[in-house]
Formats: C-alpha cells, sequence, structure tokens
C-alpha cells in the first residue's frame, strides 16, 4: 500500500488524512511569500489526499479557506475568540491574563496557543487528529444551540486543543477565530486544486483533461457546487445542480452610452433597465420546489415567499427544472406599478433560516424582472450565447405585469452597433432616460452573439453598466470596507470618527485603502459602530495585508460592506487603491466622501476592487476629455 510522507505525516491509503499533513503545508506556506511556490506546496497536498484519501478533499479545502459549508448554507462557527481562550486557559494551564498579555505581543492566538503548548510537558502524546475529526467538530459546533451551549461547545474545543501535535495547535486555533494567515482564499486554492486533479488523472491513467477546462470548470462551479458532498474532481463531472447556487455574473463600469457603444462596436447587444433592487438567482428543482439565491449565493428562499409562489403559479410545469437570474425590485401596486428604490425594498422583514416571513405580513410587495437562464431542464446553458438563452426564457413563462416580467429591453443589432450611427446613440440615450425615469439605476449593455456566454463569478467586458449617478456628474459609489478608525473629538467624542476605508485586491489578497470618511453617519450609527467594533474586532496591530500609509488608532478586522460616494477621484501619496495601476507610486482616493448605507449581503472580499477603483478613475478621466452631447452621453 502507498505511503505518503513528504512535509506530509505518515499515512497509507485509505486511511483517513492527518491534519498534521495539512498544519504542515500550512506553516510552510505562511513562511513562504512567493505565489508560485505556495499554489506548488497546496498542490502537492491536494494531489497526497486525492492519491489516498479522495474523502479529505472536500474537508481540506474548506479548511483550508476558513469555511465549513459552502455559502449558500449559511452555517456560521458560532465560537468566538473568549470560548477559545477559555479551552486554552483550561489545556494548556496558562491563565487568561497571561493569555491577553501575550496576545499583546504576538497579535494571534495561534502563536500564543503554540507558545503555550511549547512550554507544557505532556504526560502521553495526544491521539492524532485526522482532517475529517477537526472538519466534522467544526461542524458539530456550529449545530449546537440552545441552553448550555457555551458549555457544550466548550468541551469540543477542549478535545481538539488537547489533541494538537507540533504545529496543529497554531492553526487550530486560528480556524474559529477565521484567520488562518496563509493568505490561502479561494483564489489560491483552485489553481492548486486543478493542478492536482490534472496530475492526479494523469497518473491514474483516467480521462485526459485539459488544465484549463479544469480551472475554469472549478472557477465557475467549485464554490458552491463541487463543495457539495458526492461531488468528484473529474472535470466532466462537475454537473450544475437546481438547488447549488452558481456565482453571478457582473458587470464592468462605463461612463456613459457613447463609451458603451464604442466598446460593443460591430457587435449586437442588448440594452435593459438596471433595476434597483436586489438580486435573486431562483432555481426551480425537479420536485417542483423553488430556491432563490442571493448574489452572495446565501439562501434567501425565506425572504420572499411571494416569489415562491409567483414561480410556481406562472413558470411553464412543463419545464421540470431551471436556473433564472433576475432582480427583485419593490413595487407599488397601488400607485400605477411605481418601483420603488432598493432601500424601501430592504425595509421588508427578513425571515430566519429555518421559517419563511409570514404572507400577511409582507409590507413591501415585489415584482421579479428576469434577464438570464443559465440552466433548464438538465442542460447547462451558460456556453449558449445571450440571444439563444433569451429564448428559453421566452418559452418559460408568461408575462404578468407587476408581478413577474422579463427585463425591460432595446436591441442594437450588428449593423447598427456603430458610434457613427446618430440613430442608435439617439434610441440608446431615450432608453437610459426612460430607465432612470422609471426608477432604475441606469441601463445594462450585453453582447448578443460574441462572447456573449454566461461567465459565473466574472465581472466581464461583455456585460458594461451606465449608471444614472455617473452620467449626472455625482460619481459612482464604492463599496468599501472600514479596516481602521480613529477616535472622535468633539461631539462626535467616545465614538469613532473618521474611519478609514479599503477596496480589496484580489490579486495581492490584500486591502487597500481609499479614503477616510466622516460624513454621512446618523449618532446611532456611530453608536452602533462602537459597539460592533470591539473585543476581537480590534486587532493588536496593523495586518501585513493592509496596505496604508496611514496611522488610524485603532485597526479593524475586515467585517462590513458600506457604500461610499464621493465628488471625484484623485491620486494620493497616502492611500494605495490600485497603487501602480495608473501612477507608480500612488494610489487612488475619493474626494469628500460620505456614507450611503450598509451593504449587509456583501462579504469584505466581494467589495469593489482596485480594478473597479482604477476603471473609475479611468472613465472620469475620458469623462473630462469627452464633450457631453445630450442625455447619458459622456
Ligand atoms: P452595483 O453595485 O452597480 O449594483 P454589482 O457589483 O452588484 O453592482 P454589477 O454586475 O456590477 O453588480 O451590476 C449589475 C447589478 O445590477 C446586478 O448585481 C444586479 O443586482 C443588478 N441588475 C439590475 N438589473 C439588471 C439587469 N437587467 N441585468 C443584470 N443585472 C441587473
Amino acid at each position: 500500500m502507498p505511503c505518503m510522507s513528504t512535509s506530509a505525516a505518515c499515512w497509507t491509503a485509505g486511511q483517513p488524512a492527518p491534519y498534521l499533513h495539512l498544519a504542515r503545508t500550512f506553516d510552510l506556506v505562511e513562511r513562504e511569500k512567493g505565489k508560485i511556490k505556495t499554489t506548488a506546496m497546496l498542490c502537492n497536498m491536494f494531489r497526497s489526499l486525492l492519491a489516498l484519501s479522495p474523502n479529505d478533499v472536500l474537508p481540506a479545502v474548506y479548511l483550508c479557506t476558513n469555511k465549513i459549508s459552502p455559502d449558500h448554507e449559511n452555517m456560521e462557527l458560532n465560537i468566538g475568540g473568549s470560548l477559545v481562550i477559555s479551552a486554552m486557559e483550561e489545556s494548556l494551564g496558562t491563565s487568561k491574563s497571561k493569555i491577553h498579555e501575550m496576545y499583546k505581543t504576538y497579535g494571534d492566538l495561534g502563536d500564543v496557543a503554540q507558545e503555550c503548548r511549547q512550554n507544557q510537558t505532556l504526560l502521553a502524546p495526544p491521539r492524532p487528529l485526522s482532517v475529517r475529526d477537526v472538519y466534522s467538530t467544526l461542524r458539530k459546533l456550529s449545530a449546537i444551540s440552545g441552553g448550555g451551549s457555551a458549555g457544550r461547545r466548550k468541551i469540543l474545543v477542549l478535545h481538539l486543543i488537547r489533541s494538537c501535535r507540533e504545529m496543529e495547535m497554531k492553526f487550530l486555533v486560528r480556524t474559529p477565530v477565521r484567520n488562518l494567515r496563509i493568505g490561502a482564499m479561494m483564489k489560491t486554492i483552485l489553481p492548486a486544486l486543478a493542478h492536482a486533479v490534472v496530475l492526479h488523472e494523469k497518473c491514474s491513467t483516467g480521462p485526459v483533461v485539459s488544465l484549463e477546462d479544469v480551472k475554469s470548470q472549478l472557477q465557475d462551479l467549485l464554490v458552491p457546487s463541487l463543495l457539495c458532498e458526492g461531488a468528484t474532481f473529474a472535470a466532466s463531472s462537475l454537473a450544475m445542480v437546481p438547488g447549488t447556487p452558481i456565482p453571478p455574473m457582473l458587470a464592468r463600469i462605463t461612463n456613459g452610452v457613447t463609451q458603451a457603444l464604442k466598446l460593443f462596436h460591430g457587435r449586437a447587444f442588448t440594452c435593459e433597465y438596471k433595476y434597483d433592487g436586489q438580486r435573486a438567482q431562483i432555481h426551480r428543482l425537479t420536485d417542483g420546489s423553488v430556491q432563490i439565491f442571493s448574489r452572495q449565493m446565501k439562501d434567501s428562499t425565506s425572504q420572499f415567499p411571494d416569489l415562491v409562489n409567483m414561480i410556481k403559479e406562472l413558470c411553464n410545469s412543463e419545464v421540470a427544472s431551471f436556473i433564472l437570474d433576475a432582480e427583485v425590485v419593490g413595487i407599488d401596486r397601488n400607485k400605477g406599478n411605481r418601483l420603488m428604490s432598493f432601500q424601501e425594498l430592504s425595509s421588508r422583514e427578513r425571515g430566519s433560516k429555518n421559517s419563511s416571513i409570514a404572507i400577511q405580513n409582507i409590507k413591501v410587495d415585489i415584482c421579479v424582472f428576469v434577464f438570464d437562464i443559465m440552466f433548464c431542464n438538465g442542460q447547462r446553458l451558460l456556453d449558449n450565447p445571450l440571444r439563444q438563452r433569451r429564448s428559453y426564457i421566452h418559452d418559460l413563462f408568461q408575462e404578468k405585469p407587476g408581478y413577474l416580467e422579463l427585463a425591460q429591453q432595446l436591441i442594437v443589432e450588428e449593423d447598427e452597433a456603430s458610434i457613427d450611427n446618430s440613430s442608435t446613440l439617439h434610441r440608446m440615450s431615450s432608453f437610459f432616460e426612460k430607465a432612470c425615469q422609471s426608477s432604475c439605476e441606469g441601463i445594462m449593455l450585453k453582447t448578443l452573439d460574441i462572447d456573449a456566454g454566461y461567465s459565473a463569478s466574472k465581472r466581464c467586458d461583455s456585460w458594461l453598466k451606465v449608471k444614472r449617478d455617473y452620467v449626472e456628474g455625482l460619481g459612482d459609489s464604492l463599496d468599501l470596507v472600514p479596516i481602521g478608525a480613529w477616535y472622535g473629538n468633539g461631539r462626535k467624542a467616545g465614538w469613532y470618527s473618521p474611519f478609514l476605508m479599503a477596496c480589496y485586491n484580489p490579486e495581492s489578497e490584500e486591502f487597500q485603502s481609499v479614503c477616510r470618511v466622516m460624513s454621512g453617519f446618523s449618532d446611532d450609527f456611530y453608536k452602533e459602530m462602537k459597539e460592533f467594533y470591539s473585543g476581537e474586532k480590534i486587532l493588536p496591530k496593523k495586518p501585513v495585508y493592509y496596505k496604508t500609509d496611514e496611522q488610524p488608532e485603532l485597526w479593524f478586522t475586515a467585517e462590513q460592506v458600506w457604500e461610499i460616494r464621493g465628488a471625484d477621484l484623485t491620486l494620493s501619496p497616502v492611500h494605495h487603491a490600485a497603487i501602480g495601476v495608473v501612477h507608480p507610486s500612488r494610489g487612488i482616493s475619493v474626494r469628500m466622501p460620505r456614507h450611503i448605507r450598509c451593504v449587509p449581503d456583501r462579504s469584505p472580499e466581494d467589495c469593489s476592487t482596485a480594478t473597479d477603483v482604477a476603471s473609475m478613475f479611468r472613465a472620469q478621466t475620458r469623462k473630462m476629455e469627452v464633450s457631453s452631447d445630450g442625455p447619458g452621453a459622456g
């Protein structure tokens, strides 16, 4: 029987993989800063798992990325630093005050635990932990609720801590506090896993799969689909399954219809209203049930019982299963189907994980505007061009105005798609104006035939957005993450003000500062944030992956996303957003920023990226150069 023992712990085929195998790899990855080498290390780890314990690959992917379930299962780990510290005190023979003191020096609970364990004399070697032990214990922890749950959780954490060997302690303790500090997010894990799959298939003389195929399928589907138990790793078997959300396709920003038309020159495209609501991915499963997923791929079915009924009632019952992309918008049916703003829609009750809101308690009615279809009756449609995909939608349901409608659209055919065609520009500008008058955020433009597939999880050039705010010169808004703050003065004494805001750079996995924000907040909001950013959410020092020349008095863990709008964008010697992209040593900053709202359904890594900030900056520069020649033009 083959046995694996490189950097890894030794184990034989068919046996559960030791957690030490992961911990040793994490340790190597933590020390190595180069992306290529860390990917190779992770790839080797996955290869050994594929060869010896394939059932441990999924738990390992979860443990590497600090998850315990696919996002749409809405499972939370439910343990915080204080429980871990209490278990450390009991199992490592170090008092809480000593642990807190050490934490101030190390800035990391995992390092503290590792140090305490090294100073401990054990009577007998602990029973080895396996990958699946750790993973299943974390899932159990998440399921514990009700009276005495803190005590029951602590027993499980104690069991894990007591069983740790070598550097296992460091990573095991970091897991519940959600910071492995190995920079191994999905972006690093996916290529490593894809390489491992291809090499594994080659060695086991299975079907020959190309790296690009595996990569793109993993990118599209891995997070939700592959992480569902039972999926295997042969690229051909990475199937789409209704009930498992697809990461949504996203659009690029443009500064007006003129620029958008230039970008789509010579290609047929559709313009659609960009509704100001909440994205909804609607799944009908073969058993007739309906599930709704948010932009974050969270199950939001319980929030929309009325939408579920509409789909059941209005969709063609001969189509057994489908996955639709749509926007749910608040609607006032007593006022001629007036569309409401996103804010009005968000005042609607949310429902909970286990129970839907009652239909009779619904205060804000909704209309759903369907704009895409990704799966129909067992057929994956991602690679079909949009024009074809849209024909599937037409066969799927009868529109019912004010309830279920197709997104309003204007088609521009290939021979009309030219900036020199004034009639096209005029039609598009009027369409844009009509969209704005109908309370929409602007319009979306999408290629119909060329490069017109549904690129799950990607922000693509084949989807463009023209937003009213931008065209009106107010500046597009950014979704930014508070990463630090100063203590407020005067009226704001006792609260935090200003906050330091950052965008995310997925390439370097860094949060890069964009601006300080100190306006747009209510007093209640200040109070709420003072309570929210406390305890473990305050970091002892600036993390290496926060990039800025600012020195706030407090550093926060990346938790929330806020919509921020400013006058315009400018180069900055202090802020690091998109540094090196539009200027070799300067980043981009927002001038006169103000807080618009919190964006609760977005995770910090899903905020505006450095590329978004750079594109907005470039678009602004171009806009200044191009003279306006009509509404929406620019
Ligand atoms: P934004 O903050 O501008 O809404 P985003 O990052 O959520 O952007 P984008 O792909 O950039 O996503 O913009 C499209 C968003 O607009 C979608 O997420 C969706 O919620 C919404 N939307 C409204 N109408 C449409 C439409 N017809 N087609 C696609 N998306 C639409």
